[in-house]
This record gives structure tokens, sequence and C-alpha cells, in this order.
């Protein structure tokens, strides 16, 4: 710290800078700081789409502390009557595809159309492996620098249910800030597109040509899943194998059974790098939210995944509580013992513990 800055903060708080070293000081310091982000400054800030606001209030979401989380649910509740008014995209596809650099173009052509974009992201490798694959936000380096532009790394959390809710309630809190486009990316290789596709109105999956699905570690399911597919990289050398493959993957869709939205999923050409064929992806995702909406398909999937999401709040709430009970930990251990000794089986170990936690 340097002098001027000591100098700076003893006029403020009136404090020496030998006692602003001193634990007891900084400790009361966050505390005041802690009590400065209250509820209603907070959602005032979000409503008046304050950037700085919406950060503090995510990170709230995305603390363990239960104050906090309290803090959260109340900002959340407050925000709730503003929000559901965006167009929930989620971008999925294998690392490498391009799924930074085709975000990239397209928030920079939704923001050139008025848009207000958020991008977040899904990493569940970040709370397996502590290091991300998704979320960088140096990634994005243009986009990162544009004013109608928010972009939000991915939440750390020791479970994808725990890192997927934090997800839901951010995207709430981005549809209060006046967002107009989420957009929301994750890797398309584990379960995280499930929970993706659970959480958005439009689910586009970005593709390349000359990969065979095993290549490009795509399952059936996240095709099943697609209202689009994009082959990027179309682009020199590559634009032939390009249209190929959108021959393929058009042949291919035919073949899955229709979906209830009653839209028929379209195979798109793009270039993220060079910017080509990305206005067209957006005016599918215009036309899928009109179809979607005049049918009234778009609100009732928006409901039936709000009640998708009650029964796995629940579900998460339950498991992490019955693991962390300090009996069953106990308890875990032995009955594991015995499992690994063959001295009683796990359905039976299973039982014993439930029995147990059922007279804690
Ligand atoms: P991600 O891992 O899916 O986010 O992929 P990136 O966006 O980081 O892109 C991976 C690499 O592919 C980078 O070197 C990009 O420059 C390149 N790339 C992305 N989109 C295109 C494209 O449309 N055409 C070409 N030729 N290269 C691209």
């Amino acid at each position: 710290m340097t002098n001027k800055k000591k100098t700076a903060l003893k006029t403020t708080d009136g404090v020496s800078g030998s006692e602003m070293i001193n634990p007891s000081y900084i400790s009361k310091f966050k505390s005041k700081r802690t009590k400065t982000l209250n509820t209603d400054k907070l959602v005032k800030g979000i409503l008046n789409q304050k950037i700085s606001e919406l950060s503090r209030a995510i990170t709230l979401i995305e603390s363990t502390n239960q104050q906090h989380q309290q803090q959260a649910n109340d900002i959340l509740k407050q925000c709730l009557p503003h929000a559901n008014n965006s167009i929930r995209i989620g971008i999925t596809g294998v690392p490498g595809v391009g799924k930074s650099t085709f975000i990239e173009a397209f928030g920079e052509h939704l923001t050139s159309k008025g848009k207000r974009v958020a991008v977040l992201a899904i990493d569940p490798s970040s709370s397996i492996s502590k290091g991300s694959i998704l979320g960088d936000k140096t990634r994005m380096e243009t986009l990162v620098k544009n004013n109608n532009a928010y972009i939000r790394p991915s939440a750390s959390g020791d479970s994808l249910g725990g890192v997927a809710r934090k997800t839901r309630e951010t995207i709430i809190l981005c549809e209060a800030a006046g967002f107009d486009i989420i957009l929301i990316e994750t890797v398309g290789v584990g379960q995280s597109e499930t929970a993706v596709h659970g959480m958005v109105d439009f689910f586009l999956l970005l593709k390349l040509a000359n990969a065979g699905d095993e290549l490009q570690g795509i399952k059936r399911g996240i095709i099943e899943m697609a209202d689009a597919i994009a082959i990027n990289k179309a682009d020199g050398d590559n634009q032939k194998a390009a249209k190929l493959a959108k021959v393929e993957f058009n042949r291919a869709l035919h073949l899955y059974p229709k979906k209830s939205s009653g839209w028929t999923p379209k195979v798109s050409l793009c270039s993220a790098l060079k910017n080509e064929g990305i206005d067209a992806i957006w005016e599918l995702v215009l036309e899928y939210i009109s179809l979607t909406r005049s049918s009234a398909y778009f609100n009732k999937k928006r409901i039936e995944q709000n009640k998708f999401w009650l029964i796995q709040t629940i579900e998460n709430r339950l498991k992490s509580d019955f693991f962390s009970r300090t009996e069953i930990k106990k308890e875990l251990e032995n009955q594991l013992t015995l499992v690994e000794k063959n001295k009683t089986t796990p359905f039976a170990a299973a039982e014993f513990i439930l029995r147990l936690n059922k007279s804690l």
C-alpha cells in the first residue's frame, strides 16, 4: 500500500497506517463493507442495470456462507417479478469447436442490434479439477469490453447440481438487470449439457465437419436435444466438407422423433472467425421463438423447467444434508469397510444407514 493511499484511508476512516494492518481493523473494515451490501440497495442497483451491484449479488448467490445465501434469496425474491423477459440460449460443443469465438461474434451481432447480452457458463470441470475449460473472461476479448455485454465465468461448486442452481439464479438476476439475451455455454462432453438444456429456451449445438461423432465426443442424446446444429469453421478449404456435413446432419436429424415444440431442428453453416452465417443463426432463433410463443409452448416449457428444478433442488438438498451428517459420515465409513471385506452387501449396508438416518 502506498503512503498516499494510507493517508487517504486515514482521512476517511480516521485510523493510522499501523492500525490498518492490524487484523481486528481488517475484520472491522470487512464487516463494514458487508453491511453496506444492503439488500434494497443491491436490488435497486440491479433494476437500474448497474453491473457492479449485479456482480455483487451473483457473488452472494455463489457464496457458501448462510447469511449470504439468505440475502441472495431475498434479492432473488425481489428480482423475480422483473425477470423472465429474456431469450435464453444454450450453446454447447466440444473444446476447440469454436464456442468462445462464436459467442464473441454472436454477442457482437446481438449488441449491434441493440440487445443487451449476458454470457454465463456451466463448467463442471472447474468443480472437479479446480481448473476450468470454460468461463475464462479472457476468452472473449472484444465482447468483454462491450458495454452491452456482461460475461460471468462459471460458478464453482462441489457438484453439477450446485453449479446449475447458481446459474439458474444468476439468469434471474441478469434478466432483472435488463439483459435481453442470456447465452449459457457449456462443454458437450458430460452431464452439463443436460443441465443447460433444462434451463434454456433454445439449444444450439456447435459441430465441426470432418470429425466423426466419436471424435467429437458427442453423444446421440445431445443431437436429440438440439434445436439447431451450427457447423462451425465453414471457411477456407473446409467449406466443401462443411456443406457435406450439413447434408449428413440433416439426414440424421430426420431419424429423431418430432419435437413436442413442433419445431424441426435446422442445420446451419457458419464461420465464427470470419463472422459469416452468424446473422442466419440469430434469424433461426427468432423463428423458433415466434413459433413457440404463438403456440404457447414457450411458456409451457419454462413452467415445466421450473417444476423440474423444484424437484432437483429438493433432491440435491436432501442428498447434501444427508451426507453431511456426522453420524452418517461415520457409519458410512464403517459400512464401506464391511462392503470392502465382503461382510455385508451394498443393499444391506444402505438399508442400515437409511434406518440410522430415520432414527436420528
Ligand atoms: P472453444 O474451446 O470451443 O471455446 O473454441 P475456441 O473459440 O477457443 O476456438 C478454438 C480454435 O478454433 C481457435 O484457434 C479459434 O481461432 C479457431 N476457430 C474458431 N472458430 C473458427 C472458425 O469459424 N473458423 C476457423 N478457421 N477457425 C475457428
